[in-house]
């Protein structure tokens, strides 16, 4: 698997906690998963285009467009880099494991530590740090000059480089704070850690969702309530018709990183949330804006947060059990290499992480497969809930057109990549779902409150 604390899955630097953030990013903070160029804003706009959307004729279809040429230049080469990403995740840890380095630094973080949860933090800091370094220029290209060469981004250096240092800081201190579970358990219980230590992460999971929104992110954009009232209004009345009430509603200043577009969900209990980055209320029309936000509110009321990370708490134990078995098979071919011969040696981090580097892309088709099952349940909930099928599809498509996206990916792409059903799965989807017209029952309409949507 591969991500972040980050909303973007290709921006991180960090060991251990980046497998943690990147997964539960990467499936569960639900983003509605399009990206595009900004728009002339429509936001705000004369009463001649609003009379347009009043006019829509939501149930004619969509056609899905054909890929430019640069878009599909864009897929080839995000392609490359994401098998490169994922060699480089891999070798690096063998590169630690196998020089004895790792072994090397552990009794160095012994003789400066002399406790054992400083000796810990020192060796977790200098494998970060030095696994920071080490990545920064493939994560310069990836995170900054790429999207500057397709001109999908405003952000400044300054801004990236700082962000870039704000995510390392984080895994340094969320490392510090739980390395110790894992290790305590292994040193505890050999032959059961992988049970124990996956029970664990089942509330550090929820704690990190938890406390994301609130401590996290605003550490990297500002999240204000919508500022356009009208529409802020809007959006909450749509919000009672779905069954949520008082839910937070935030608008982030993405545009200052991308002019890519996006909404998602996050958070847990009292911190949970929909969020649209400014660049999607400017990229979309009402109508469009508003079935991405019935998507949202598809996550909110259907628990896909808690549901998904339920998914990767299961996903967590195989690959654990996975991690424990091979791990001890490495370990009696490799210890004279590696310089330790058990697993809870504290300079066995490397192994850890490379192992579970390997079991994620093992189990990502099936945590994948999940999230894309959701995302589409969401999009079945937004067009229940507004009957927008037309402005869902052409919001969709201007959005692919506007992000170089490629409506129909590959097998290897859909497996390992998709964590959202294809835009083309998708607008076809918004152009044949319409239980309503028939007078078939809709799946959610248990969710909604009575009242009927104007149309
Ligand atoms: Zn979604």
């Amino acid at each position: 698997m591969a991500s972040s604390k980050r909303m973007q899955p290709d921006r991180q630097s960090g060991l251990f906690m980046r497998y943690l953030f990147f997964t539960i990013i990467c499936l569960f903070f639900s983003r509605i998963g399009i990206a595009a160029e900004q728009l002339p804003a429509l936001q705000g706009t004369p009463s001649s285009v609003t009379s347009q959307i009043e006019s829509v004729d939501e149930t004619l279809p969509v056609a899905v467009p054909e890929p430019s040429a640069k878009a599909l230049a864009h897929y080839r080469s995000g392609t490359v880099l994401w098998c490169i990403r994922t060699i480089w995740e891999l070798w690096l840890p063998i590169l630690f494991l196998f020089t004895g380095f790792s072994a090397r630094l552990r009794e160095f973080a012994r003789k400066i530590g002399r406790h054992w949860f400083w000796a810990m933090c020192i060796y977790f800091v200098v494998l970060v740090v030095l696994n920071y370094l080490l990545s920064l220029p493939l994560a310069y290209f990836q995170g900054f000059i790429r999207p500057h060469a397709y001109n999908l981004s405003n952000q400044t250096l300054a801004k990236w480089f700082t962000d870039s240092l704000k995510e390392l800081g984080l895994v340094l201190v969320l490392g510090c704070l739980f390395l110790w579970i894992p290790y305590l358990l292994l040193k505890k219980s050999p032959r059961r850690w992988w049970l124990y230590a996956s029970l664990a992460m089942v509330p550090i999971y929820f704690f990190v969702v938890m406390i994301q929104p609130v401590v996290m992110a605003p550490m990297f954009n500002q999240f204000t309530p919508v500022k356009d009232k009208a529409l802020e209004a809007k959006i909450m009345a749509l919000a009672e018709r779905a069954g949520i009430h008082g839910a937070g509603i935030y608008e982030v200043n993405k545009s200052v990183d991308t002019k890519t577009a996006n909404a998602y969900v996050s958070g847990f209990l009292g911190t949970k949330r929909i969020v649209l980055w400014d660049t999607i209320i400017a990229q979309l029309n009402e109508r469009e804006l508003m079935f991405v936000l019935g998507h949202e509110m598809g996550h909110y009321a259907l628990n896909h947060v808690v549901k998904g990370i339920l998914c990767l708490s299961v996903l967590t134990l195989v690959a654990f059990y996975g991690v424990h078995v091979a791990a001890s098979f490495l370990l009696r071919r490799f210890s004279r290499y590696f310089g330790f011969d058990q697993l809870s040696d504290l300079a066995s981090l490397p192994l850890l992480v490379l192992l579970i580097n390997v079991f994620s892309l093992v189990l990502t088709p099936i945590g994948f497969a999940y999230s894309r099952h959701l995302e589409h349940e969401a999009d079945r909930f937004g067009l229940e809930l507004t009957h927008y099928n037309h402005s869902a599809g052409t919001g969709f498509v201007k959005l692919q057109q506007q992000s170089l996206g490629v409506p129909w990916p590959g097998l290897v792409y859909t497996i390992w990549r998709a964590t959202h059903p294809s835009n083309g799965e998708r607008v076809e989807f918004f152009n044949e779902y319409k239980p309503w017209l028939k007078h078939e029952p809709s799946r959610y309409e248990a969710y909604f409150t009575p009242e009927q949507p104007k149309k």
